[in-house]
């Protein structure tokens, strides 16, 4: 539908807001128009025509700024052609101000730039009248600056995912739409939404109302988009920009490379990605234990990248089959994301015994689905570490196959760093636990096989945690003598930290603590070489990764010569709502798990939701994308909104009065003067959008209807992987597909 600047016609004959009703009716008449612009101080602020002039009838000696129509937002020239018509319809006026708006949204002018009238409004769609208002987007219409009340949870997303719109595309039943926005910035929504450490759950304004256990279940509600597009098979038929000719060389198919790899061909450009394992995806397929997630999905999802025709080199170790000598003279650039993929064994006496392996190497294998040398079918297994993958490796094993596996660590049952939830479902298939030790040495029988380990007591009411990060300051470790004991068993997994094995000869700078060295950006200090991922930020998540490959790649566009505007904005799309959000206090549900005597095997534990709970979930989003839009020519500084509002969101500051201003609000909706009727009084309206929920009861309790709801979907561009928005396509849908 085109829009309304398709029919704008140059702003007509004006009269000055001082003149009088019936001096104005006089020159209407005069000029033959329809309408007169009423202008004061060189801008337009109103319109007279005919339906004024019969309402200033009685009193032709008033001015005609009492009389006039005033331009009212919502009539852009942005808007299309079918929300003009409806205006007009709704009002009864056959001519409509169109104004082009200035400065940032709360702050911002609307400047009278023409008009247009109903006749070739209607002429244009061919229809008389229009019942329904279309929701229009409007692209990147306006700039909100740093004024833009993003919401807590994109906020908190290291990928800006946009949150508050696939939640409530699911509330609606959009299940693929869901996808597709999830899509726009993760290119592994069936990872993160099984597997993510959700940081946007944190930071959930749902949860700051309802405690911090009843956030949106942002991960889950991805999780079921996601299971939704992948019974259908759907791929993204990506809109890719023309080959320039340029080449880059990827090292490392992780989350972080793979990312990469599908922005760098979305902008142009040859992409080879260079794999060492037999296998693409890094940790995701190479570590993380298939009963975590379904490795179909993440296949599915790792196809549409490479799809796009990326050249995929496997079984190719980069330092030692090709050097990155040859790499730099080959490619206009080189990504390193090698990650941190191997283990960690401490120097203990007997750790050399060839049943001791490091988690990493233990993990690695079985996602081979192959059981490594050695491993004790029948036989017990004692897992050194209290982490993540020291939990993985441990429900790993009792998958495996061993009678009895025990999770040791120096940390205290309650300081463990491992995720809660995937220690109680391991101790629930009969992980056993043992704290507050340290291990001493690995024992061997006669034969120089692992018989057990020996530990030995530290001193718990000593150990100290680092504040930040709660991870256990090792400095505060100390030994109890006398306290050495064993626990006997046929095979030790050290579960102890994670190296970047990069080969040393390369000449990759390097930190202090051995990663590699190199701004958030990924660029290194040497010329064509960036890296990212865990291999420069340490042992990580898998957003983080996602989010460097997005943030790299577009450091090598820039480095390859493509202009990135310094100062780009991000982003943004305004839809207008009528979407009330019930503050309903539903509380939080998880997603159900298969009984523990069902999950003895490799089988993914997380069951999926039905329609019924992931709309409920969706549904106690309070959309903290949505700001208020006062209409200032209308608000009369009543008062009624701040009286209503249930949260203590929202200011009516009204000079000269001393009203309560306890909202703590900044974001100014309203600066109004108001006429004489209204004593000239003056005044704002301010919101603190960290408290309002969306309630919309302002908007239902505003006696003269000046409050509107708009949502502003905010796209950061740096974590944008598509120039332009994805198709989903049924093409490639086997004969099995839903
Ligand atoms: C057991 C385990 C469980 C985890 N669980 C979670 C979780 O639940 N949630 C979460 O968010 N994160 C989890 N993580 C962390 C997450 O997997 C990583 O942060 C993420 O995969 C890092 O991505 P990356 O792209 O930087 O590197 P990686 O995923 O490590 O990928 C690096 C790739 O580079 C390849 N490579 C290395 N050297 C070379 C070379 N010389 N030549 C060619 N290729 C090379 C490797 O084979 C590998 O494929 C887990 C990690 C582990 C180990
Ligand atoms: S309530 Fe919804 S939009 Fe607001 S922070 Fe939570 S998930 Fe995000
Ligand atoms: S209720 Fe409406 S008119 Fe009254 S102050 Fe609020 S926005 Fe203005
Ligand atoms: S929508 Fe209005 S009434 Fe509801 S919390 Fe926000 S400011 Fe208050």
């Amino acid at each position: 539908m085109p829009a309304l600047s398709k029919v704008v016609q140059p702003v007509p004959e004006t009269c000055s807001a001082e003149l009088s009703a019936g001096e104005a009716l006089q020159q209407l008449l005069a000029t033959g128009a329809d309408a007169l612009l009423v202008e004061k101080q060189g801008t337009i602020v109103g319109l007279f025509g005919h339906r004024e002039a019969v309402a200033a009838f009685d009193d032709g000696s008033r001015p005609v700024e009492r009389y006039m129509r005033r331009p009212l937002p919502g009539r852009n020239v942005a808007d299309s052609l079918e929300s003009g018509a409806d205006i007009m319809y709704r009002e009864d006026t056959p001519l409509v101000l169109i104004t082009e708006d200035e400065g940032p949204l709360f702050k911002k002018t609307s400047k009278t730039i023409g008009i247009v009238s109903a006749l070739e409004v209607l002429a244009e769609i061919g229809k008389t009248t229009t019942d329904t208002a279309s929701n229009k987007v409007f692209l990147g219409r306006r700039d909100l600056g740093l004024n833009v009340p993003v919401s807590p949870c994109q906020r908190a997303c290291p990928i800006h995912q946009d949150i508050a719109t696939y939640v409530d595309y699911v509330s609606q039943g959009r299940y693929l739409d869901s996808w597709l926005v999830i899509h726009e910035t993760n290119p592994f929504p069936s990872m993160l939404g099984r597997l993510c450490n959700h940081p946007c759950e944190t930071d959930c304004k749902r949860g700051w109302v309802q405690g911090p256990e009843n956030a949106v279940s942002i991960k889950s509600l991805k999780r079921f988009a996601t299971d939704y597009a992948w019974a259908r098979r759907v791929k993204i038929d990506w809109q890719r920009a023309p080959e320039n000719g340029k080449r880059v060389a990827i090292v490392g198919s992780g989350p972080a490379g793979m990312t990469a790899a599908q922005d760098l061909r979305l902008m142009g450009y040859t992409v080879d990605l260079y794999e060492r394992e037999a296998k693409l995806g890094g940790l995701l397929s190479a570590s993380i234990p298939h009963f975590r997630f379904d490795i179909d999905q993440l296949e599915w999802e790792m196809q549409m990248i490479v799809d796009m025709g990326v050249n995929v080199f496997l079984n190719k170790n980069v330092g030692k089959d090709i050097k990155l000598e040859q790499l730099f003279k080959e490619y206009d650039a080189v990504f390193l994301s090698v990650g941190m993929m191997t283990g960690r064994i401490l120097p203990v006496p007997g750790s050399d015994l060839p049943e001791v392996i490091s988690a990493m190497e233990f993990l690695r294998v079985r996602s081979y689905d192959i059981m490594p040398e050695n491993f004790p079918r029948g036989g017990d297994v004692v897992v050194i570490g209290g982490g993540a993958v020291a939990t993985d490796a441990a429900q790993t094993s009792i998958k495996s196959g061993a009678r009895k596996v025990w999770m040791v660590s120096i940390e205290p049952a309650d300081r463990l760093p491992a995720f809660g939830n995937e220690l109680v479902e391991a101790r629930e298939i009969g992980l056993t636990l043992h704290t507050g030790v340290i291990v001493n040495a690995i024992k061997a029988d006669g034969a120089g096989h692992v018989s057990g380990v020996e530990f030995i007591r530290v001193d718990e009411s000593k150990l100290e945690f680092d504040p930040e990060s709660g991870k256990l300051l090792i400095n505060t470790v100390q030994k109890l003598p006398g306290t050495e004991h064993v626990i006997p068993c046929r095979y030790a997994i050290f579960a102890s930290g994670q190296i970047m094995d990069f080969a040393q000869d390369q000449g990759v700078p390097l930190t202090p603590r051995k990663l590699m060295e190199a701004d958030t950006g990924g660029h290194t200090k040497l010329d064509k070489l960036f890296a990212g991922g865990d291999c420069v930020e340490g042992p990580s998540f898998i957003v983080n990764a996602i989010a460097w490959g997005h943030r790299t790649a577009r450091s090598i566009n820039e480095y390859l010569g493509a202009a990135i505007p310094r100062d780009a904005k991000p982003i943004t799309v305004i839809e207008t709502t009528d979407d009330h959000r019930e503050a309903d206090y539903y509380n939080r549900e998880e997603p159900p798990i298969l009984p523990a005597d069902k999950r003895m095997d490799m089988t993914p534990v997380e069951l999926p939701w039905n329609d019924e709970q992931a709309i409920t979930a969706a549904l106690r989003c309070f959309q903290c994308d949505t700001v208020h839009h006062v209409d200032e020519s209308t608000c009369i500084l009543c008062g009624a909104c701040d009286d209503v509002c249930p949260e203590k969101a929202l200011d009516v500051v009204v000079y000269g009065e001393n009203r309560d201003t306890s909202s703590g609000g900044f974001v100014e909706i309203c600066n109004t003067v108001l006429g004489e009727e209204f004593g000239g009084k003056a005044g704002k309206i301010l919101v603190n959008y960290d408290r309002c929920t969306n309630c919309r009861i302002c908007e239902d309790h505003c006696p003269v209807n000046c409050i509107t709801f708009q949502r502003v979907r905010f796209r950061d561009d740096a974590m944008q992987m598509i120039p332009l928005t994805p198709v989903a396509s049924r093409d490639r849908m086997p004969a099995n597909a839903v």
